[in-house]
């Protein structure tokens, strides 16, 4: 991995203006932020700069619809953030002057940069203004780090650049996860094995074993020829079968079903037409829990059960395990955190990473091109 500075190699930031791009891409549910990690994670790096009496301008999209405000994160980033600012703007005149007016240690949040369209286009012109605010770029954005989007990889060209905290600590953290320690196992769950399946294939030739739970299972149990009745099936679910080959794959043995009868658990060949899988089984759980308790490096992507109705046991004893083992473990994706968090786990857990996307990319090669702007970055502006 090539070398990117920290925000230890910025010297003396007292009246500087930091243009800092945070990760906030957070669920907004009835106009509210239902999950507040990521800005919990975001605050650190935010804090280090201001408390230096940096001038901090904090830029960050949400969702996908360009008219989402980050109004309601900056609701909560200025409980974390007394008198942090926020400017209903990006590249205009009001959110220039807003910038202009900063005192040192002041803190600015600017609109979500997903109104404008050229931060998805990566508009040279739009990251030129956006360059124009400051005089260096801090990118904390590691959850967004796979997208080459403007604020992401045209502003580091522009102005000297720096990891921020919690983007510094993801490359530490996963960098293990790259070359893991003997025994390892990888589990793999949730759903879509489309947008598993570069990692899977990646993941093979370094893991020892590889857990596949979740909905994704069921695309290798139908690959197997098992009966799969009305369970969630992936796209491109033919193709989960060329990976059998590796024979590093385990799967479920039993499995928890829901059906007329309400939910029974079932061995795999047992599964009938009429059956939903929503979990994996109490002989699979244990099965597994003994992997991770052997392993000295745990990985894990995807929920093994429907969580979000309720079907929470092998996460719930995953978790416990994963905390109670010796090895080292890494977790990951936007669904796997959200459950461990509505569980009240996450103290429990070994590293959790803020990435989704960003993490299943990074695990492929250790390549992602907000992380490559970053270390062909100018070191003088
Ligand atoms: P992550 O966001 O952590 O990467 P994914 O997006 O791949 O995870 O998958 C999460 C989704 O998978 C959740 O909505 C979860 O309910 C679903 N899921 C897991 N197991 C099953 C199952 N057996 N049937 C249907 N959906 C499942
Ligand atoms: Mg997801």
């Amino acid at each position: 991995m090539a070398v990117f500075r920290t925000l230890e190699d910025m010297g003396d930031v007292r009246g500087k203006r930091v243009l800092v791009r945070s990760e906030l891409n957070t669920p907004i549910e009835h106009g509210a932020v239902s999950d507040t990690y990521r800005i919990e994670k975001a605050v650190p790096t935010l804090k280090w700069l201001s408390g230096r009496g940096a001038r901090v301008i904090v830029m960050a999209h949400l969702g996908r619809n360009p008219s989402d405000s980050l109004k309601p994160v900056y609701a909560v980033l200025s409980t974390l953030i007394p008198h942090a600012q926020f400017v209903a703007d990006v590249v205009g005149e009001e959110a220039q002057s807003a910038v202009m007016g900063l005192e040192d240690g002041e803190v600015l949040l600017l609109e979500n940069l997903r109104s404008h369209p050229g931060e998805k286009e990566n508009n040279p012109e739009f990251a030129k203004i956006l360059a124009s605010y400051a005089d260096y770029y801090v990118d904390d954005a590691f959850g967004n780090a796979h997208r080459a989007d403007a604020s992401m990889v045209s502003v580091p060209a522009l102005i000297p650049s720096f990891a921020g905290l919690c983007m510094e600590q993801e490359l530490t953290e996963l960098k293990k996860g790259l070359t893991p320690e003997s025994p390892s196992l990888f589990i793999l769950g949730g759903a879509k094995f489309e947008t598993k399946e570069a990692l899977l294939e990646a993941i093979l030739p370094r893991y020892d074993t590889v857990y596949i739970g979740g909905a994704l299972a069921n695309d290798f149990l139908k690959a197997q020829g098992f009966e799969v009745g009305q369970s969630l099936i992936s796209e491109n679910a033919e193709k989960a079968g060329a990976l059998l080959v590796s024979g590093k794959l385990l799967f479920p043995k039993d499995v928890l079903v829901k059906n007329k009868n309400g939910t029974e658990t079932k061995h795999v060949e047992e599964v009938g037409v009429e059956d939903t899988i929503v979990d994996i089984g109490p002989e699979s759980i244990t099965e597994l829990c003994e992997r991770i308790q052997g392993a000295k490096c745990v990985l894990w992507n995807g929920p093994m059960g429907l969580f979000e109705e309720g079907y929470v046991e092998s996460t719930k004893q995953i978790v416990e395990h994963i905390a109670n083992a010796d090895g080292y473990s890494i977790v990951g994706g936007g669904d796997t955190v959200a459950a461990i968090r509505e569980l009240k786990l996450e103290d429990k857990m070994g590293f959790l990473s803020t990435g989704g996307g960003a993490m299943l990319d990074y695990l492929v090669d250790g390549k992602l091109p907000g992380v490559e702007a970053l270390e062909s970055a100018p070191t003088r502006s």
